[in-house]
C-alpha cells in the first residue's frame, strides 16, 4: 500500500499555483524536495530562491538536485542561499518580478541535528514578510509540526496570527488530520485576494 503524506497534498496545491516563468521562494530548503519541485514548475524563464541556515542543507540539496539532473543549480533557475528566511527581502533584487509562491516546511532537517529547527521567533516574522510580498492570487504555504515542544508553540503562534488576517483581503485555510494524533502535521495556506492591500 502506498503511503501518501500531507506534504504531497501541499505539493498538489503548489503544482496548481506555480506556472512557467514564475518566481518562487523555498523558505526552508532542507534536503531540497521543495526546491526541486518549484524549479521544475517555474521552468527556465522563472527562478527559485531557496533559503536555509545550515550549510548541510545546501550540500544535501546540491546532491539531491544533481541526482535529478541539475548538476549546477546556479546555472539553471535556482539560487541556494545560506541565510535565514527572515532575511528574504535582502535578496529580492535577484527576482525580477512578483513572487507567486512561498513554501515553508518548518521544523528540523530530517535525519540531521534536531536542535537546529525553525522557531516562532523567526518563522512568524518571515511568514508575515511572505504574505506582504506574495502576489495577489499567489500562495504562501506553511507546513507545521507540533509533535515537539518548540514546534507546538510555533504552530499555535502561526494559527493565532493567521486567523486574524482580514477575510476581505485574504483566503486562509488550515488543513489538519482529524483522524490522527493531535500532533499530526498541519498545513496552512494563505492567498491574498485583493490588489493594493496594506502591509501587515
Ligand atoms: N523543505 C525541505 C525539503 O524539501 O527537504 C524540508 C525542510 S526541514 C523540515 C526544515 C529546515 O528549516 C531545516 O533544514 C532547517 O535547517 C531550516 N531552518 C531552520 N531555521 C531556519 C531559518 N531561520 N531560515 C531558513 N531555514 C531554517
Amino acid at each position: 500500500m502506498k503511503n501518501y503524506q500531507i506534504t504531497q497534498w501541499c505539493a498538489a496545491f503548489i503544482r496548481q499555483q506555480v506556472q512557467e516563468g514564475d518566481f518562487c521562494i523555498d523558505a526552508t530548503m532542507g534536503n531540497g524536495n521543495d526546491t526541486l519541485l518549484l524549479s521544475q514548475l517555474c521552468g527556465k524563464s522563472g527562478k527559485v530562491l531557496a533559503f536555509d541556515i545550515q550549510q548541510e542543507a545546501l550540500d544535501a540539496t546540491r546532491i539531491y538536485l544533481s541526482e535529478h539532473g541539475i548538476a549546477d543549480p546556479e546555472r539553471t533557475n535556482i539560487r541556494l542561499i545560506c541565510d535565514s528566511h527572515t532575511e528574504i527581502d535582502r535578496y529580492l533584487a535577484e527576482v525580477p518580478g512578483e513572487i507567486s509562491a512561498f513554501v515553508f516546511n518548518l521544523g528540523f532537517m530530517p535525519g540531521r541535528d534536531k536542535t537546529i529547527m525553525t522557531t516562532e521567533d523567526t518563522s512568524l516574522p518571515a511568514i508575515k514578510k511572505a504574505i506582504n510580498l506574495v502576489k495577489t492570487g499567489g500562495i504562501v504555504s506553511v507546513m507545521a509540526y507540533s509533535g515537539h515542544k518548540e514546534g507546538e508553540a510555533e504552530c499555535a503562534a502561526i494559527y493565532e496570527f493567521l486567523k486574524t488576517l482580514p477575510s476581505k483581503k485574504y483566503h486562509v485555510a488550515y488543513v489538519h488530520m482529524i483522524n490522527q494524533k493531535k500532533t499530526a502535521p498541519s498545513l496552512f495556506l494563505v492567498t491574498p485576494k485583493v490588489e493594493g492591500r496594506k502591509p501587515l
